[in-house]
């Protein structure tokens, strides 16, 4: 059996299949441990979906000094990349400037670090733009004359955890979805633990629960830990698009935060975030009348045409599960994550993640590791997840290979063929061709929903419709049935 070794015991055991516990998962394989991992519900189904996006250094944090956290996440944007060019892609971000709110020598000096904190290969340095040029110029009204342009990168964030829990799959590791960790004790030097699955046996145990690693800890666990998880709820609103063009607006608030307006799926603009303190259940998180208002205020108040909550078509809410540093108010909370190992003669390795983002979750799984391996004993050996393409990432440019697989799937609409080697890169040659089956709805057909069952554990059409895709935004009424009803019987076949 994969996952475990002679005795019945997995090298690690990961709770959590978020975009943290995937990448472990993934970093872990691929040096030849053997991982068991557990998620309750479907891979991202919680705050790896709720995303902006973004992979990003985080322009904002440069204000609170937390210049080590913006250094690793501009290394990771250029390196991401590189070995997932169809989930990622640069974006041009269009910042306007508002003199009062902060100076202009103060952004300078700040995209000037944006710029040189970390080498750049393949993204362009910032930028002064005047409006009078730039095509933001017509959308932002006449008031705002000049701002600056700088890049980052756009993610495709839930399919980034399920391509990092494929390439695990792949080197050996099982991933069970919809499978709780229910307790786990330490005995004889082993995690004994009880999961939907049934008991499992691990020398080490990660806890990735994201909102939920309190919980794990304490209730699961049965322990006390002095590090604790502060909640910070942020929720995004999503129009029809705003405007033309590719770039995307960071906008400032007169609190002091910013609030992006982003191109979202060919046809809408998405619009967030908020920093809302959060002690409910995370699995009930709900955008609240008040974080529309004012993610509707922040872009009427550059926007020539001003919006309001009627012209919200969807919304999505996630739980920053960040690790608690006392800071006074949400929006200052750290941004960086703490890994902390327990280990002693009675327990076994334990490693829980505290905080962290998308953007730096390689980078997270590669000094879990570090700091794992040694307490099981283990050699860490050489880090290789910074230049392994992830599934269907093993392309160079883009635009090149889209006309390659147009040439060889004829058959495809050029929509259809962009939209599979967006979500898939060359995976899609699994089973793009003639025969696809019948249209489930929005060109998702019997093939590709066959595919997302065996090689992505979908298992509902809302995992394709709003996590494997945002495919639920385009789809006419009757899909999600017919996709169930499709994956019912493909499941039930074998
Ligand atoms: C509004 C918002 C905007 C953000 N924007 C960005 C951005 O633009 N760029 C960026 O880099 N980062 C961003 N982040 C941060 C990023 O989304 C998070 O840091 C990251 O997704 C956390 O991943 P995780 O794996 O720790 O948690 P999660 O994704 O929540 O995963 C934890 C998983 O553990 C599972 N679990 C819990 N208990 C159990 C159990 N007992 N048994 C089995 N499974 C269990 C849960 O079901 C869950 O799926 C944003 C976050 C939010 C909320």
């Amino acid at each position: 059996m994969q996952g475990v070794s002679e005795a019945g015991i997995a090298d690690l055991l990961i709770v959590g299949g978020g975009v943290n516990g995937a990448a472990i998962a993934r970093d872990a394989a691929g040096r030849g441990l053997s991982v068991q991992l557990v998620e309750q519900h479907d891979l991202a189904q919680h705050t790896s979906s709720a995303s902006t996006k973004l992979i990003h250094g985080g322009l904002r944090y440069l204000e609170y000094y937390e210049f080590r956290l913006v250094r690793e996440a501009l290394i990771e944007r250029e390196r991401l990349l590189g070995i997932a060019p169809h989930i990622i892609w640069p974006l041009e971000f269009v910042l306007p400037h508002e003199q009062h709110l902060r100076p202009a020598w103060m952004i300078r000096a700040g995209l000037f670090l944006y710029d040189h904190l970390a080498k750049r290969k393949t993204l362009p340095s910032s930028r002064g733009v005047s409006f009078a040029v730039h095509p933001a110029g017509k959308i932002l009204k006449p008031s705002y004359k000049r701002g600056f342009t700088y890049a980052d990168c756009w993610v495709e964030d839930s399919r980034l955890v399920v391509l990092n829990a494929m390439d695990a799959a792949e080197r050996g590791a099982v991933i069970n979805t919809r499978c709780k960790l229910k307790s786990a004790r330490p005995e004889g030097g082993v995690w004994h633990a009880e999961t939907d699955a049934g008991p499992l046996k691990a020398r080490a145990l990660v806890n990735a629960a994201g909102p939920w690693v309190g919980e794990v800890l304490g209730q699961k666990l049965g322990l006390n830990t002095k590090n604790a998880v502060r909640m910070i709820k942020g929720s995004h609103i999503v129009t029809r698009r705003l405007y033309e063009g590719d770039h995307a607006f960071i906008l400032q608030n007169p609190d002091g935060r910013i609030v992006f307006v982003i191109p979202y799926e060919r046809n809408f603009s998405l619009i967030g975030t908020t920093d809302v303190p959060f002690d409910a259940d995370p699995n009930k998180v709900e955008i609240s009348v008040e974080e529309t208002s004012y993610l509707c205020e922040a872009v009427s108040r550059y926007f020539r045409t001003a919006i309001t909550p009627a012209d919200v078509v969807w919304s999505y809410a996630g739980v920053r599960p960040l690790y608690d540093d006392h800071a006074a108010e949400a929006k200052a909370v750290t941004r960086d994550y703490v890994l902390d190992l327990k280990h002693d003669n009675a327990m076994p390795p334990l490693l829980s993640v505290f905080g962290g983002k998308i953007t730096t979750s390689r980078k997270l799984a590669e000094h879990a590791l570090e700091k794992l391996l040694p307490a099981m004993g283990r050699q860490v050996g050489a880090s290789w997840t910074g230049t392994a393409a992830l599934p269907g990432g093993d392309f160079a440019d883009f635009d090149k290979y889209l006309s390659e697989f147009r040439r060889r799937f004829p058959s495809l609409s050029p929509d259809l063929a962009r939209r599979l080697v967006r979500s898939y890169g060359t995976r899609a040659e699994r089973f793009a061709g003639t025969n696809m089956g019948e249209d489930l709805g929005g060109g998702v057909s019997e093939a590709e929903a066959a595919y997302l069952a065996r090689h992505e554990w979908a298992r509902t059409a809302e995992d394709i419709l709003w996590r494997r895709s945002r495919l639920g935004l385009h789809v006419p009424e009757g899909t999600a049935a017919r996709m169930d009803e499709y994956l019912s019987r493909a499941v039930s076949a074998g």
